[in-house]
């Protein structure tokens, strides 16, 4: 079955502000899916209620086959370790180098790996080749460029083989360059890992670029309001 499915959702705030009017949508397995919008449409507020850190007001999210919303915090908590979540900003400890960074989540989850020393630093390094930072993994995030920090977050979302993996505007701030570095990037991890991927983004030339299927939010512009469409992509 899908690995998401997403069902009718509606967000009101207590202030009366209300996103997501209906908004229905599935991802499969080698989905790229792109969920399109310009700022205020309620990309994040989408965002938050797929990752089940914010609740909807209508509709649900099934992740994996799980009514996420319904789950129990540790069941839904283990059931999130199979999806990667990219944070727009903070995604990188700053005290931390990038090789360090991408060791965490194996610290938290996978102590038979990370009280390895040797397998550890192998399986690390391994994650950073994959988007090209090998040579930087003693680096401190201030060190990198801002697309070889979109990397690093990156590998680290990508750590424990997720079969989902959520990338919130990952290339938000960046140049054109390194803007298609990391689209480049998305596609070629999704068909090596094998990872569902769902990018939130504004930029209609990354829609372009990676998306298999999407999805643009609707809006309410001047008292009209613009329907939630389901889009096909190119790859
Ligand atoms: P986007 O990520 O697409 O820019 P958001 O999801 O951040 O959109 O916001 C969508 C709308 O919901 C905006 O009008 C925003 O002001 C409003 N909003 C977001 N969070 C809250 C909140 N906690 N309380 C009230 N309104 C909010
Ligand atoms: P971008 O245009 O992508 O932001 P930069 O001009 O910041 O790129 O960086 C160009 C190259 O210089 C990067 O690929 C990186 O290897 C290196 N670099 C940038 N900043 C630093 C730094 N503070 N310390 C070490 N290397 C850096």
């Amino acid at each position: 079955g899908p690995l998401l499915v997403v069902k009718d959702l509606v967000k009101a705030y207590p202030n009366g502000t209300r996103v997501l009017n209906g908004v229905s949508f599935e991802v499969h397995a080698g989905d790229v899916f792109t969920i399109l919008g310009g700022s205020g449409c309620g990309k994040s507020t989408l965002l938050n209620i797929l990752i089940g850190v914010d609740a909807p007001s209508e509709g649900s999210v099934h992740v994996l086959g799980e009514n996420i919303h319904q789950l129990p915090r540790p069941k839904r908590a283990t059931l999130m370790r199979d999806v990667g979540v990219l944070f727009q900003s903070g995604a990188l400890l700053q005290s931390l180098t990038i090789a360090e960074n991408v060791a965490l989540p194996f610290q938290q989850h996978h102590p038979e790996i990370a009280s390895d020393r040797e397998l550890l630093e192998d399986t690390v390094m391994m994650k950073l080749r994959a988007v090209g930072l090998s040579r930087h993994a003693d680096k401190y995030p201030r060190e990198l460029s801002g697309g070889m920090k979109k990397r690093a977050a990156l590998a680290r979302a990508l750590a424990l083989d997720p079969k989902l993996l959520i990338s919130d505007e990952p290339t938000s701030g960046l140049d054109p360059v390194s803007t298609k570095e990391i689209d480049d990037l998305t596609i070629t991890l999704s068909r090596k890992s094998g990872a569902t991927v769902i990018v939130v983004t504004h930029d209609l030339l990354s829609f372009q670029r990676i998306a298999t299927r999407g999805i643009m939010l609707g809006a309410e512009r001047d008292g009209a309001v613009r329907g939630t469409v389901l889009l096909s992509g190119t790859k």
